[in-house]
């Protein structure tokens, strides 16, 4: 994922925990606790979601510094190789070729 997807995907994570009783708009500046009222319960939900969907591991002692939305998508571009082949953090080079060959398969031409 390039780091727009990424910050599509931390988002919308974030969107789904957003069931304040005013539901705020999610932002890249988004405060977890500020802005959204999250506790730590929520936090916690927060970081094994995106773990979960982004197959990574951020350790605690770097999930106690991300307090907004943009925090996470720092932390995911600069503990996450870079691939210029593909754009995405981290390399999923495999992944694009899997796609291709199997559309080249299904004799479909890629412009
Ligand atoms: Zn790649």
């Amino acid at each position: 994922m390039n780091r727009q997807e990424l910050a599509d995907v931390v988002l919308g994570i974030t969107q789904t925990l957003n069931d304040s009783d005013q539901v705020s708009p999610v932002f890249l500046d988004t405060n977890f606790r500020r802005d959204l009222g999250f506790d730590d319960l929520d936090c916690l939900h927060l970081h094994l979601l995106i773990e979960d969907k982004l197959d990574v591991s951020i350790p605690d002692e770097d999930w106690r510094d991300i307090e907004a939305v943009a925090h996470i998508i720092d932390w995911l571009i600069q503990n996450q190789p870079y691939c210029p082949h593909c754009d995405c953090y981290p390399c999923r080079c495999d992944e694009v070729a899997a796609v291709t060959e199997a559309v080249e398969r299904q004799g479909v031409v890629i412009h």
